[in-house]
């Protein structure tokens, strides 16, 4: 028999696997209940759920882990990266950060990313394989595990910006969103949760007919074509146009700000004419722009550019909101771009 962890399935599908038994959906509701807010790691230890429904469950989910195998804190703003290893021996980070509204984590959706931006170290590691639900709800968790023991605080928020890209492994994404929102299970707003991609146009637009209130940031980090296909080379399948045709579909069907982020790199996307060019781009959408200022991944191609603050004042002249992101865990090489899960 195909046995599946129990922390892959959806509440909804849990139902449905307990009415295909005759049993009543109350005894998914106590399920969850010990799975997610009790935290027990076995069905033996569900002492409200009978003998006969136990063997059920032993003979059709099992209980399975991540195992944190490092932990490294930046102590200048308590930003914590934690490598976990899968039960195949591969490993992805994960980030808790601290903001003044409370704790975010930074989720990895894949083993490796096999977009190659130019400007990230995630994407220098091939990907080997997509993270499974299940391996996506245990970094969180296991992060809410760590932050209840260092800090009694759970996470509010979080960001699927790790390593991968999320929307190469969109069906796993939905269902784990859909257990992170649940009330019954991790219990995060969906307006907390951000889901950032490269621009994969097809799922854009799949994900926009899906309404599901969790906000979305773009990777667009160019301004026109020639910029952009050279640093990120899903631009040639993909190309400015059509990304920007699937930010409309999106925005017509759920009418949420869209966030774009862009990198900031020295000499290559970051002068005031492209700040303009941007502006025009931009112009009439509903969307702010996120600069993100480059963190080092040791390629002398790319270096911190020193324009920033007058790219961004270009944005605000021309009434697009920007703001600038802020650094988190530059001393542990926890930033945008730099989780690599190399063997360590
Ligand atoms: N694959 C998805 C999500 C993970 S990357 C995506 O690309 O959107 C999360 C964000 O970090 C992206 O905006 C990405 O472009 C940015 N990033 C990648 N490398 C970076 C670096 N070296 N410095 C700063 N940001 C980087
Ligand atoms: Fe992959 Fe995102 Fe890095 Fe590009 S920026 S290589 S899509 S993780």
């Amino acid at each position: 028999m195909n046995k599946k962890s129990i922390y892959s399935i959806t509440y909804d599908k849990l139902v449905n696997f307990f009415k295909e038994n005759s049993i009543n959906e109350f005894v998914a509701k106590q399920i969850f209940d010990w799975v997610y807010k009790k935290n027990v790691r076995s069905f033996e230890e569900m002492t409200n759920i009978s003998k006969k429904n136990i063997e059920l469950l032993n003979n059709n989910f099992y209980f399975n882990n991540v195992k944190e195998i490092n932990r490294q804190i930046d102590h200048e703003d308590e930003t914590i990266k934690i490598l976990y290893e899968l039960e195949d021996g591969n490993k992805v980070e994960s980030v808790i950060m601290k903001f003044n509204y409370g704790y975010s984590a930074c989720i990895s959706s894949q083993v490796g990313c096999n977009m190659g931006c130019k400007f990230c170290a995630s994407g220098k590691l091939k990907k080997i394989r997509s993270l499974t639900i299940d391996e996506m709800v245990l970094q969180i968790l296991n992060i809410n595990k760590t932050l209840m023991e260092i800090k009694s605080k759970k996470i509010t928020s979080f960001v699927i910006m790790g390593i991968g890209e999320p929307f190469d492994n969109f069906d796993n994404i939905l269902d784990f969103i859909e257990i992170a929102k649940d009330r019954k299970a991790i219990e995060i707003g969906s307006r907390h949760i951000t889901v950032s991609t490269s621009g994969i146009v097809p799922k854009i637009k799949k994900w926009a007919d899906l309404n599901l209130q969790v906000n979305l940031a773009i990777s667009l980090h160019a301004p026109n074509d020639e910029i952009r296909s050279s640093i990120m080379p899903i631009n040639n399948a993909y190309p400015i146009n059509e990304l920007m045709d699937a930010i409309d579909y999106y925005l017509e069907k759920n009418n949420r700000r869209i966030t774009i982020e862009y990198i900031m790199l020295d000499g290559i996307n970051d002068s005031n004419e492209n700040a303009n060019e941007l502006a025009k781009l931009l112009k009439n959408r509903l969307c702010y722009v996120n600069l993100i200022p480059f963190n080092d991944i040791n390629n002398p191609h790319f270096s911190r550019s020193k324009n920033i603050k007058n790219f961004a004042k270009v944005l605000n002249n021309a009434n697009i909101t920007c703001t600038i992101r802020q650094e988190r865990g530059k001393n542990i090489s926890a930033a945008c771009g730099q989780l690599r899960a190399k063997n360590i």
